[in-house]
């Protein structure tokens, strides 16, 4: 018998429009997945029920005929996105028993859509990491080992490290991911599956709780670029509620997707060219650039000349607003409450309980950045170079439509790695980081192993609201890779469907 959680999104859609298999036997496959995978600590909160009364639900509807675009798909839900009733945590002490008395525009979505809910998905403390061990509630374990036979544990990249985890080891067909600096993507490339950031605005960030609000963007988790569109699909569009959600079309991101890249110009960033990248990173870039050309595509250098001020630029805007959006959390209003003598000092105990040392120390240097005094010197300053970044895409999209770069400049290392300094830790996001900052479409695609056996992703960068070019020639990557239409399993290797 079929494995079910070894199929596709779009294909499970099909078998249950053929009525070949029903909702409520995915949802159990992947229920019974998610239970013998408990040991990656990918969930924070599962909602077994729940996922099997939508799974029914979704039945009926397909009895009927009134199928929906998602109906009966079992999907995990990062727990930074709100859900109505269901305890939403951030992965922070602080709102460790938050129920939201609302649904994030996101999760509405797709619930209108049909889709089923197993859960809250483990992430970065208020998604603040590169390698999910910011949790409260614990790190995740990447799912891949290597092949070394040192058995070592592997982190699944962050701050979506549950979503990516559980994407990739099959305990869900796909998940939502956030992205303020990187967290879809890096996340997709530790995990060997496929992660897209769509153009900031493109999908509400209302009912998510805000890390820093002009960087985070909600996107997609599949195992497939097809699948990955599906759901992006569904995330995507409109809402009065985000007054930084965009009023624009949302095209139909699966329909393009195949075919020629013939007339395509792809751009080479010289500035990605980091010193100490791994040759197996550089060497599959250059394949990437081969594969596209041999689909007819014309590759093209082109410069970003203020790449190398992305990181510290971020590293200053993202900890502003993340000072700024946490100052809610005062144990007046939210979550936990640690009393003191007065105000002053219940501030300070819940806080100091309330978060973690990453959390802290953000906090602590957006303080400063924004403190008066270092204000001109460090977030003017941030602001303006963020601008030349943006003008740096959008001077090399006069020569070319869409940028291939790796994702990431390295593959999963082991938990407790790169702990011992903030700033090895942040470099992880050299690549991701600056289409962030400008605000562009960006989509880690799987496109080969290194020489241990783990999993590493290209990244796809796109002209604002050009997701379309982007998935396409993500689709372009996994055809000719050969990698991503089939699910991990959890020994890292794939298996055929
Ligand atoms: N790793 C980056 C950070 O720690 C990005 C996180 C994210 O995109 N949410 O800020």
């Amino acid at each position: 018998m079929t494995d079910l959680t070894k199929l596709t999104l779009s294909s499970a859609l099909k078998k249950l429009k053929s009525k070949e298999i029903k909702a409520s036997e995915l949802t159990d496959a992947h229920l019974a997945k998610i239970e013998s995978n408990k040991d990656l600590n990918a969930f924070i909160t599962e909602t077994h029920d729940l996922a099997r009364q939508q799974a029914k639900q979704a039945d009926d509807r397909y009895a009927k005929g009134e199928a929906k675009a998602l109906d009966g798909i079992p999907l995990g839900i990062k727990d930074l996105f709100c859900t109505k009733d269901i305890r939403t945590t951030a992965a922070s002490k602080i709102l460790e028993n938050f129920i939201p008395p609302y649904e994030s525009t996101v999760t509405q979505k797709l619930l209108d859509d049909g889709a089923v809910f197993t859960g809250k998905l483990n992430l970065d403390e208020f998604a603040m990491g590169s390698s999910n061990t910011t949790s409260y509630f614990g790190n995740v374990i990447n799912p891949w080992k290597r092949n070394t036979g040192d058995n070592a544990q592997l982190v699944p990249g962050g701050s979506s490290g549950g979503s990516a985890a559980a994407v990739a080891s099959g305990m869900v067909m796909a998940a939502t991911g956030t992205d303020t600096g990187g967290s879809i993507r890096q996340p997709a490339s530790f995990c060997g599956i496929v992660g897209i950031k769509p153009t900031y605005g493109r999908c509400s960030r209302f009912g998510i709780v805000a890390f820093s609000s002009s960087l985070d963007q909600a996107g997609a988790f599949a195992r497939t670029t097809e699948d990955a569109a599906l759901l992006l699909q569904s995330m995507s569009g409109f809402d009065p509620k985000d007054s930084t959600s965009v009023d624009k079309a949302v095209p139909d991101f699966s329909k393009n997707l195949t075919g020629s890249l013939k007339g395509l110009k792809v751009g080479i960033p010289k500035e990605y060219r980091v010193e100490g990248m791994p040759l197996e990173i550089e060497n599959l870039w250059e394949k990437g650039k081969e594969w596209l050309e041999e689909e007819g595509a014309e590759v093209v250098d082109v410069s970003l000349p203020h790449t190398k001020y992305a990181l510290p630029t971020y590293y200053i805007i993202a900890p502003a607003e993340a000072s700024s959006n946490l100052a809610r959390y005062d144990g007046v209003r939210y979550g936990l409450r640690a009393p003191g003598q007065d105000i002053t000092e219940t501030y300070e105990k819940t806080r100091a309980e309330g978060f973690g040392d990453e959390v802290m120390r953000r906090i602590m240097i957006g303080t400063y950045v924004l403190s008066a005094g270092y204000y001109d010197a460090y977030y003017i300053q941030a602001q303006k170079v963020r601008r030349l970044i943006r003008d740096d895409f959008m001077n090399a999209y006069k020569k070319c439509d869409v940028l291939l770069t790796p994702t990431a400049p390295s593959a999963a290392f082991a938990i407790g790695e790169n702990e011992d300094d903030p700033i090895k830790m942040y470099l992880n996001d050299v690549f991701t980081v600056p289409a962030s900052l400008a605000g562009l479409p960006g989509m880690s695609v799987p496109a080969g192993l290194d020489t241990k056996g783990l999993p590493l992703g290209l990244q796809i960068i796109g002209k604002p609201w050009d997701e379309e070019t982007v998935l396409k020639v993500g689709n372009s990557i996994e055809r000719a890779a050969g990698l991503s239409t089939m699910p991990v399993t959890m020994d890292g290797k794939r298996s055929a469907a």
